[in-house]
């Protein structure tokens, strides 16, 4: 049988499943993330298919700062761990965040959790998310909507990371959608 193939398919990449981690504490930070789900949504490389609850969560870092609000998004994407961070900080862009310190207050901030299996470790990129198994603020929204979905370099489900996990830091789950 014949088979063709034209050089896009060459280059396409197949989706894989990733997992972005979405927060704020800075105006309307419900708001806010809803607004960072609309642009994330906007991108035709990314089909949001599940999200968390949003949670109301107490400040891991400067506690001196507003609790945040947290969740997280289940998305199939053609895009690589590095696009996805470009096309995560361009939705940043565009929803106004400016260059704030590390763990300081923020209007929006998009964190790159997993991406499929893929191991990641440059300067500018890091996944798995080097915290997300430490912060209970990562792991109850994933442990919502991805119980056991395996952690590439612990070789522990999400559910097995929450069940084990020590962080005293609070999180409620709150009614408000997104
Ligand atoms: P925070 O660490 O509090 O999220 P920023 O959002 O300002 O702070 O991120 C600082 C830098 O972290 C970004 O410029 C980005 O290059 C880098 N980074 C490394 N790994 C990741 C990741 N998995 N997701 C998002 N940003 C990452
Ligand atoms: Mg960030």
């Amino acid at each position: 049988m014949k088979t063709t193939h034209s050089a896009g398919h060459l280059t396409d990449r197949l989706p894989v499943i990733a997992y972005l981690g979405v927060g704020s504490n800075l105006g309307d930070p419900v708001r806010n993330c809803r607004d960072a789900l609309r642009e994330l949504s906007s991108l035709k490389n990314i089909q949001v298919l599940r999200r968390s609850s949003l949670y109301r969560t107490e400040p891991v870092g400067d506690t001196r700062q507003d609790w945040f609000v947290n969740g997280v998004l289940e998305i199939r994407t053609t895009f690589t761990a590095r696009q996805l961070l470009k096309a995560a900080q361009w939705a940043e862009q565009a929803l106004g965040r400016v260059r704030a310190e590390k763990w300081g207050p923020r209007a929006i901030d998009i964190d790159i959790l997993l991406v499929g299996q893929e191991i990641v470790n440059t300067d500018a990129l890091v996944v798995p998310h080097p915290e997300m198994h430490r912060r209970r603020f990562v792991l109850e929204p994933m442990n919502e909507i991805a119980p056991y979905v395996i952690h590439p370099l612990y070789g522990v489900s999400m559910k097995g990371l929450l069940d084990r996990l020590v962080d005293e830091h609070a999180v409620e789950r709150i009614d408000a959608g997104w």
